[in-house]
This record gives C-alpha cells, sequence and structure tokens, in this order.
C-alpha cells in the first residue's frame, strides 16, 4: 500500500506553498460558512480545497510551478509584513517602549537597566522610569 502510495505521488506535482494556502484558506472558507451560511464562502471554499488538491496530485510540472512562483511573488508584501510582525514581537523582549509624559513621543528603552533617567528625543523633557 505504501509503495502504491509512493508510485503514485512520484510523478505528481506534490504539495507546495499555494497548494497550501489553497487547501487551509478552502477549510477556512467552509468552516467560516458554517456560522455565515452565505452559501457562496461555502462554494469558494470548496473550489479552493479542491483546486489545492487538484494542484497537489497534478502532472503538469511546469504549470503548477509557474502558478507557484506567480503566488509567492505576489503574497510577498502579506508574508514579510507576518514576518516582521514576529520579529518586532521577539524585539519586544529586550525592550519597552515609554510615552514621553509631555508630548507623547514613544521611546524605545532597553530591558533590564533598572531605574533610569530618559530623555525624550523630540522635546527634551526627562522622566525617570523602570526599564
Ligand atoms: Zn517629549
Amino acid at each position: 500500500m505504501r509503495d502504491k502510495i509512493y508510485n503514485f505521488m512520484r510523478t505528481r506535482y506534490g504539495n507546495d506553498q499555494f497548494s497550501s494556502f489553497l487547501t487551509w484558506m478552502g477549510l477556512i472558507l467552509i468552516i467560516i460558512d458554517v456560522w455565515a451560511k452565505t452559501g457562496v464562502l461555502y462554494f469558494l471554499g470548496l473550489a479552493s480545497f479542491i483546486y489545492g488538491y487538484v494542484r497537489i496530485f497534478s502532472k503538469k510540472y511546469d504549470k503548477r510551478a509557474a502558478e507557484n512562483k506567480w503566488f509567492l511573488s505576489h503574497t510577498a508584501s502579506v508574508r514579510n509584513l507576518f514576518k516582521r510582525m514576529k520579529k518586532s514581537k521577539e524585539a519586544g523582549k529586550d525592550y519597552r517602549i515609554f510615552t514621553c509624559p509631555r508630548c507623547e513621543q514613544m521611546i524605545r528603552i532597553p530591558r533590564g537597566k533598572g531605574r533610569i533617567e530618559i530623555r525624550c528625543p523630540k522635546c527634551g523633557n526627562t522622566f525617570i522610569k523602570k526599564s
């Protein structure tokens, strides 16, 4: 049975980022429509899900690879946004953000320095905070 699946999949294009996106997106749309009951979302979700699997079992490598390339290039900004969000979350562990009490300028201070005097770079106001 395992060999059969292996032999079957060997000639197929297989999974890629675009197929993962389509199948997950499809499932999410279907789940949303369980609540929303629009019917439209269910249909779109099902279509997206099926197309994802059609791509996985496709034998047209060039066409599928071109689709994936298109998908990756058109979602680069969104994917980078998620990467940046993750990065800034990690940076949040090392820094604390304070707001200047006079001009409300946001000031980033490294953590773990104890009580320090912070000087606002915008208005020059100083205030004491624990970092
Ligand atoms: Zn200020």
